[in-house]
């Protein structure tokens, strides 16, 4: 049997972070994916300037545009533009993303295995051992970056751990004619608890509904997502409808497990009042790969490090579920809030910077009592 120092399952931007570092220790890492790359996930593919920062190497070569300003529309077809003079994100097209990602952790000497179903995974007090019907493999740590149906964290935790919510998003690329203006667009028109999307992608555009609750589940479908589409390009060429659960919760959860990590979607780190998930991925992924590395140094439980270096992620996260919760419930309020020239400049930087959106959105809640009681 194959034995590493650590093994990371599912090679999306969480494991590729949490290998990546791992490997640049000069660890033994195995990355194992049910997927061959490269291959599609239902994502808009943007990234955030915070996530940009956080990654180890530049993803120049697979983004597709630049975007300094965002267009936020409210249910009653209200348009604000909310600009900034440095980039905001960058759009990329996942397959490309991921692929580009795997690659540069490969370069840096992990392995990669496609692998079949997981029937099994057995925990000692010094290795990991994952089971599929043909192989097993060994290693002293594992992380489960398998993505929002993570199996380590079912086969763990079972399907549905009472700190684990998801939210669901449907995406399509939409082409339309050349030279047609493109922008970033997040529409609360749409859906109740999420928003509707545009984001342009060059030589098409990615147009989604996305909600960020269980509740607005039903509200997101393909016929509601065509019709949004009409209703916002006319007749355009729609292909390749996706979607995706997302997977929230990391700030309520708590592991007293030395080997095994969940990272990424697995481990509910993508935010609840953005969506974006790709910073909570890698963020938690490099955590990961921090406390794998310092335990095998001999240092303190890779465990606590994991608590302590997530830390803040799972402050902001918490400060994000209940700007949510406030945000997507008082929608006509949030979005006068959120458009108001005091706010407009804060929201842009911190969507951007990741300064403590959560943070931001109980702020603009206190001002918004104010604001609806004066008005
Ligand atoms: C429609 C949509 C749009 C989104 N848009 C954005 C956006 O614009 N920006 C943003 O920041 N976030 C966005 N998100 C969220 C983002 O896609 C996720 O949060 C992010 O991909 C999580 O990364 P991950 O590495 O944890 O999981 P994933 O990216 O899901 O990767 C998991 C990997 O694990 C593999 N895997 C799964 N199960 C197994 C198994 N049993 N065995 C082996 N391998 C397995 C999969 O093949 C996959 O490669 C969007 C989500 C959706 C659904």
């Amino acid at each position: 049997m194959e034995r590493w120092d650590a093994i990371i399952v599912g090679a999306g931007p969480a494991g590729c972070a949490a290998a990546y570092d791992l490997a640049a220790a000069g660890r033994a890492v195995l990355l194992v994916d049910k997927a061959e790359f490269p291959r599609h996930k239902a994502c808009a593919g943007g990234l955030t300037r915070k996530s940009l920062r956080a990654l180890r190497y530049s993803v120049a070569p697979v983004v597709r545009e630049t975007v300094s300003s965002i267009v936020v529309e409210s249910r009653a077809g209200e348009i604000a533009t909310l600009a900034s003079r440095r980039s905001v994100c960058v759009m990329t097209v996942r397959q490309e993303l991921d692929d580009y990602c795997l690659k540069q952790t490969l370069a840096k000497g992990a392995q990669f295995a496609r692998i079949g179903p997981i029937t099994g995974i057995e925990v000692t007090s010094d290795s990991v051992t994952i089971k599929t019907a043909e192989r097993r493999f060994q290693g002293r740590f594992l992380v489960g970056a398998d993505g929002v149906h993570s199996r380590v964290r079912q086969l763990l935790d079972g399907e549905s751990p009472h700190w684990f919510r998801r939210g669901f998003a449907l995406e399509a690329k939409v082409y339309r004619q050349e030279g047609a203006e493109s922008k970033l667009v997040f529409d609360f028109g749409p859906v109740q608890q999420g928003y509707g999307w545009v984001f342009p992608k060059h030589d098409h555009l990615n147009v989604g509904l996305g909600v960020y609750n269980d509740a607005g589940r039903e509200k997101v479908d393909r016929p509601r997502l065509l019709a949004y589409i009409r209703d916002r390009f006319g007749e355009a060429r729609v292909e390749h409808v996706t979607g995706q659960f997302l997977g929230f919760g990391a700030e309520r959860a708590q592991s007293e497990r030395a080997r095994v990590f969940l990272a990424g979607d697995a481990g509910g780190f993508a935010d609840a009042l953005t969506g974006e998930g790709i910073y909570g991925a890698i963020a938690s992924g490099q955590a990961a790969g921090a406390a794998i590395e310092g335990a095998l140094r001999g240092r303190e439980g890779a465990q606590q490090a994991f608590a302590k270096l997530t830390t803040q992620l799972r402050q902001d996260l918490a400060l994000s579920a209940s700007g949510a919760r406030w945000f997507y419930g008082n929608l006509d309020l949030g979005y006068r809030a959120l458009t108001t020239p005091v706010f407009r400049a804060a929201v842009i930087n911190a969507y951007a910077n990741g300064t403590k959106i959560g943070a931001l959105a109980n702020a603009i809640r206190r001002f918004a009592k104010v604001f609806a009681t004066s008005a």
